[in-house]
């Protein structure tokens, strides 16, 4: 296959395993974002990828060459870390030209891959000036057109985006996916932000625990979520206990769900069920019976919370479908069968 393969990879340190038994396949072209919380391993992975860490276990593939032996600075791949590393007393221009220059490129055709380089960043003109004088989100800029100086097989970045405010961090994820489409490049980037994953990849990597939870498109991810550390780390969910009555049937909170079923041998199950999934209605009908505890208005958005039996359920709704409800009032909370998904707890 073009592209990059992971084979059963496992990073320990001494006896701590930070990364275990890792297989993805990264088809040539496609933009994956490794998620997870601090400390899931991600960082750890990407680092064997690119060379700076050495596997305990596994192979690494790059368009079907075993890699793994390969030390960085031969594995042709470009790199963004957390800490950019820019040079300071170097321009704008002799930043992006200084793969270039190590390289031996000669000095005329270094001219020229900068000038495009800066143009593809919508940095032209600013070659000339020093990186003490760009805005963060420039500075990030530069830091990818050096990384992308040498046109690597592979684009690495760690964390890319986290110093930059939460803004211009939205907006340089846009821009990042579309030169990546643009130019056609297999990229990984190391995340903790989902929303940012979910903008740039065409795959998320789910990690905990130094485990894959699920590898899947970011609609897959939130749609059908592997697990219920998966449903809950994405988004926000409702995670409900669902439990087999005398009958055998499956229920939620006391009602019985005709339209669900819990796993074969068990007896318990949760169900994931996303805010803007669920309805509001009157109470003592068919619905899970609660009470409003709280709602919270923010403009674009409404979350009404509701206890029911001593758990919280949110419901999202945009202003235009408000909910007819107030603190205090008794509300029915439906949950539709096709929205509910069953995991193992
Ligand atoms: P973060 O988002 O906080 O950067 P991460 O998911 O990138 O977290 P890693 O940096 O990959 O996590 O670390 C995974 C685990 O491995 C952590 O528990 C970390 O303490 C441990 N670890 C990482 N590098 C080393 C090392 N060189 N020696 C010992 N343990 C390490």
């Amino acid at each position: 296959m073009s592209g990059l393969v992971l084979k059963d990879i496992s990073k320990r340190f001494g006896s701590f395993t930070a990364v275990s038994h890792v297989d993805i396949s990264v088809p040539h072209g496609t933009f994956v974002c490794m998620l997870g919380p601090s400390g899931c391993g991600k960082t750890t992975l990407l680092r064997m990828i690119a060379g700076l860490d050495e596997p305990s276990e596994g192979a690494i593939l790059l368009d079907g060459a075993d890699i793994t032996p390969i030390p960085t600075h031969k594995r042709n791949l470009g790199m963004v870390f957390q800490s950019l590393a820019l040079f300071p007393h170097l321009n704008v221009a002799e930043n992006i030209a200084y793969p270039l220059r190590i390289r031996g490129v000669a000095k005329e055709d270094q001219k020229k891959r900068v000038d495009e380089l800066l143009q593809m960043i919508h940095l032209q003109g600013y070659g000339e000036r020093p990186v003490s004088k760009l805005s963060g989100g420039q500075r990030q800029r530069v830091a990818i057109a050096r990384a992308l100086a040498l046109s690597p097989k592979l684009f690495l970045l760690d964390e890319p985006l986290s110093a930059l405010d939460a803004k211009l961090r939205e907006a340089m994820q846009v821009e990042l996916r579309q030169l990546q489409q643009r130019l056609g490049i297999t990229t990984i980037v190391v995340t903790h932000d989902q929303r940012e994953a979910m903008t740039m990849a065409d795959t998320v990597v789910v990690m905990n625990g130094g485990e894959i939870r699920q590898a899947a498109s970011p609609v897959d991810i939130y749609r059908n979520p592997a697990d219920t550390f998966v449903a809950d780390f994405i988004g926000s969910t409702n995670l409900l206990e669902m439990s087999a009555d005398s009958a055998g049937r499956a229920t939620i909170l006391g009602k019985p769900m005709a339209g669900l079923k819990l796993p074969t041998g068990l007896a318990k199950a949760s169900v994931s069920i996303r805010p803007e999934d669920l309805h509001l209605t009157a109470p003592g009908g068919d619905a899970i019976d609660g009470t409003v505890t709280f709602i919270r208005d923010l403009g674009g958005t409404i979350e009404t919370f509701i206890d029911v039996s001593g758990q919280s359920i949110v419901a999202v709704s945009t202003p235009r479908a408000r909910p007819e409800v107030s603190v205090g009032q008794k509300v029915g909370v439906v949950l539709p069968d096709e929205a509910c998904v069953v995991l193992k707890r």
